[in-house]
């Protein structure tokens, strides 16, 4: 069964859970737990103050957990992604399930959501998918998006301009509130899948869908039109009015810092369905969970757009520190001497916010970034291996940059050896085979300390 608590009882199994037992307060200490645990385990806080409904936080914090979640090997990860994208299997959907165990009229304020940072502007959801339909009701789209709780029925919904965006225009224009069905509690491979940039029209269920090798299931929503995953936690329908928006904000974004304050849509809220005893699962923003559900989608693409252009490519690395979003090492197998920077145009184009590109030769691991800045220590000279490209669309996140017009400067860096030097020029000097075994006896018998 694909669902979140299957996988709670896996992590737990493997020792990635941990449970918290004293009473949590919605208001900073529960993202404040979750910020000391980045990069640690999952956490279970089962007691939340003046709340009856436990929380569970970091289910995809790791790249390793992401990749048990989907059964893969870190190395397969990307390649099972784009499989994913270019073949969704549409799931099937069933008339009843365990989220619609309780159906009520909504009210958001017996969700323990967490006010994650001291000047956020109130509570919001972090781990949502949003699944919405053209209007011809065929055309499918899900996508995660930040939630701001509003009141008992009103959330404010920060919609970049990509799919769900297009759909609310074509509403707009039409007049018609776009209806909405806001899942949370799920299984990583449907955030995943919903983080995905899977082409307009490709519905991410069916992404999903195939991620999970064809488990998914699917239920209809009680209000409106639209399904939504059998196992979810919880589920909210609701329609965005086409002439309604509200300041959206302060929130902290990827970068960690604070993103501007923009007019956004309201979704008025009209149900609430949930599993009996249901688990909220939140997200700290911002930090290792985030970066990762936002990044490992686009590494994917950046390594389909790269091989496209040079033949073989080891692997993608948006780094931790760029956010997992701005920042991208790429290790590819040099032929020809333009393939350096072939590959950083390929990269900028196959994933548009990223602002800062570096190619290095396949002898460096790509995520290792002592090994990185060694290659452009040795391999790169800026007057000839560096490519600026100012004016060019960038992240609205980065505050270096025009956030209103999302433009920014990209820099590529070649840091590939020459082709016309000797390889040897660049090599790293080693050990000799034997001398390496002979040396390793020779620390193994210090090590164990045997007197023979
Ligand atoms: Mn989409």
């Amino acid at each position: 069964m694909p669902d979140l608590r299957a996988f709670i009882t896996e992590l737990e199994e493997e020792g990635e859970l941990l449970r918290i037992r004293e009473k949590v307060d919605t208001r900073f200490e529960a993202a404040t737990i979750m910020g000391l645990l980045d990069n640690g385990p999952a956490v279970l806080m089962e007691k939340v103050k003046d709340n009856k409904t436990p929380i569970v936080a970091g289910i995809c914090g790791t790249r390793d957990r992401i990749c048990r979640a989907i059964g893969v090997l870190r190395e397969e990860l990307h390649a099972r992604l784009l499989y994913a994208i270019n073949n969704p299997v549409y799931p099937k959907i069933e008339s009843e399930g365990p989220v619609k165990e309780i159906i009520d009229s909504p009210r958001l304020s017996d969700i323990p959501v967490l006010t994650h940072f001291q000047k956020d502007g109130g509570p919001y959801i972090t781990s949502a998918i949003v699944a919405a339909r053209g209007l011809d009701a065929k055309m499918e789209n899900v996508s995660i998006h930040r939630l701001q709780v509003l009141d008992d029925t009103h959330l404010a919904i920060r919609i970049v301009p990509r799919h769900l965006y297009k759909l609310f225009q074509i509403h707009k224009e039409a007049g018609k509130p776009l209806e909405v069905a806001i899942s949370v509690g799920l299984h990583p491979a449907i955030m995943l899948a919903a983080a995905s940039s899977a082409p307009f029209g490709v519905s991410e269920y069916g992404v999903a869908n195939t991620l999970l090798g064809g488990s998914l299931m699917l239920t209809t929503c009680e209000d409106v039109s639209l399904p939504v995953p059998r196992d979810a936690e919880l589920v909210l329908e609701g329609r965005i009015h086409p002439d309604q928006d509200v300041e959206e904000g302060p929130f902290v974004d990827a970068t960690g810092t604070y993103d501007i304050v923009r007019r956004q849509p309201v979704v008025e809220v009209t149900r609430m369905m949930h599993r009996d005893q249901f688990i909220y699962q939140a997200l700290l923003p911002g930090w290792s969970e985030h970066h990762l559900l936002m990044g490992l989608p686009r590494e994917a693409q950046i390594w389909e757009s790269v091989r496209g252009a040079v033949p073989y490519v080891r692997g993608i690395n948006l780094t931790p520190g760029g956010c997992s979003w701005l920042h991208a090492i790429i290790s590819l197998e040099k032929q020809s001497e333009g393939d350096g920077k072939s590959a950083l145009i390929a990269a900028f184009a196959g994933h548009k916010s990223l602002k800062h590109a570096i190619v290095v030769d396949s002898d460096i691991d790509p995520y290792n970034l002592e090994e990185v800045e060694w290659a452009i220590a040795t391999r790169f000279q800026a007057d000839d291996d560096l490519m600026l490209i100012a004016g060019a669309r960038g992240s609205s996140l980065d505050p270096s940059g025009d956030q209103e017009l999302e433009l920014t400067t990209k820099m590529g860096i070649d840091a590939t050896r020459k082709l016309s030097k000797s390889k040897e020029a660049f090599s790293k000097a080693t050990f000799s085979e034997e001398y390496e075994r002979r040396a390793k006896e020779i620390l193994e018998r210090v090590g164990s300390g045997s007197s023979d």
